[in-house]
């Protein structure tokens, strides 16, 4: 079976075809769109490792020259001396305005490759095929691209739409397992932020998301229509796409508080911060029931962590946690900008969120 979820954003309309071995099609779609177009693909070495051999076989199939560029694993890789690197080696593989840059990777080759398509020759077009879960459910919609600066994260880069995606759910198969369960929190902050419906299938089907098949598709599917539909309401992030954010003013306090390292991934930063959105939402009364509870629950069944003590080597002091908070979302006349809950699926953006409460709250969790 497979999934197709159209994509319009800007002039730009393309498809995202999900299912599993739909990476077979890659040939034949690209010389559907692109006759007669050359291809460089950009890879880290686990990708290419475990999937390299097969892609370039598909393509070398449909008659298509193919020229692999592979990087290194890892959010090292998007540096300026990597950007170089990449974009060196496109046009040595001649490849020119009429031909095509294939991402074949997680987040991190995604967002390398299509900068460098952005940028070679002034813009060349590009394909995304997600290998990892939260490639696959965020960085490949919205056409986001760029690499790291000394100062920050994704301070330099570029908008740019791939013309097609394809998310083969069977690539996941040799996806390192923590890696799957991170992406499996983004996947989960789709339902809790606007799809209450969605967060219920998950609570019944999320093993059979982790198994593969059917309802991974099905999950994978949902999550980018999600994205996707904010995007196009909100292509140059002005409003709505600030629900994408749920999660993430606490998240990446945590996560930068671990340097960014091995001892919280992002989706795993992501989980605990979604709890704590939830919590603090209730905290300010604006939640009741049993949401905090169901939504601590089932992330934490599905194998992420949901409690400042399950972070490895313990979070920053609040001090530091309100300094990093402070960083990430600009403070607006004193007040800071969450994204906070009235129940699953019902999530909005908070400007007016006092730095104490903030700074209570995380007092007494920590
Ligand atoms: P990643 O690209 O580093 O991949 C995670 C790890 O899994 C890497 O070691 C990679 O080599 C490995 N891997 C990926 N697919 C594999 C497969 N099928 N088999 C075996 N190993 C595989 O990280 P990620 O989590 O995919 O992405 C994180 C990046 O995405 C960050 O740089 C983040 O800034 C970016 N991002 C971008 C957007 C956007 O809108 N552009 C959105 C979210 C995240
Ligand atoms: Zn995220």
């Amino acid at each position: 079976t497979e999934t197709i979820v159209p994509v319009a954003l800007g002039e730009r309309a393309y498809d995202i075809v999900i299912g599993r071995d739909t990476i077979e099609t890659l040939g034949a779609r690209i010389k559907a769109l692109r006759p007669g177009a050359r291809v460089a693909i950009l890879t880290d070495e686990n990708v290419a490792r475990a999937h390299l051999d097969n892609v370039t076989a598909i393509l070398t199939a449909s008659g298509i020259e193919a020229t692999p560029i592979v990087v290194a694993p890892g959010e090292g890789s998007k540096s300026y001396k990597n950007f170089e690197t990449v974009c060196e080696a496109i046009i040595a593989a001649r490849i020119e305005r009429n031909d095509l840059v294939v991402a074949l990777g997680g987040g991190v080759i995604g967002d390398l490759a299509g900068f460098a398509a952005a940028s070679v020759r002034r813009g060349l077009d590009f394909v995304q095929v997600p290998t990892s879960l939260l490639a696959m459910v965020d960085s490949s919609v919205g056409g986001k691209t760029g690499i790291n600066s000394r100062h920050g994260k994704n301070l330099i880069g570029a908008f740019h739409q791939p013309i097609l995606v394809i998310a083969d759910t069977a690539v996941l198969d040799t996806l390192p397992e923590r890696e799957f369960r991170a992406g499996y929190a983004e996947v989960a902050k789709y339902g809790l932020l606007g799809d209450a419906d969605f967060f219920t299938w998950l609570e019944t089907n999320w093993r059979d998301v982790y198994a593969g098949g059917a309802a991974r598709e099905h999950a994978i599917a949902v999550s980018c229509r999600a994205k996707a539909a904010i995007v196009a309401r909100d292509e140059r992030e002005t409003g709505d796409r600030a629900l994408l954010n749920l999660g993430h003013t606490f998240g990446h306090a945590f996560e930068a508080g671990a340097g960014y390292s091995q001892r919280l991934l992002h989706g795993e930063a992501v989980a605990l911060g979604c709890v704590l959105a939830f919590e603090f939402s209730e905290r300010q009364g604006l939640l009741g029931g049993n949401s905090v509870s169901r939504v601590r629950a089932h992330l934490a069944e599905a194998g992420l962590p949901t409690k400042i003590n399950d972070v490895q080597g313990g979070v920053p002091d609040v001090d530091r946690l309100m300094e990093l908070i402070a960083q990430d979302k600009k403070v607006k006349r004193g007040k800071l900008t969450f994204i906070l809950v009235r129940g699953v699926g019902q999530a909005f953006v908070a400007n007016d969120v006092d730095p104490a409460a903030i700074r209570a709250f995380l007092a007494e969790k920590r």
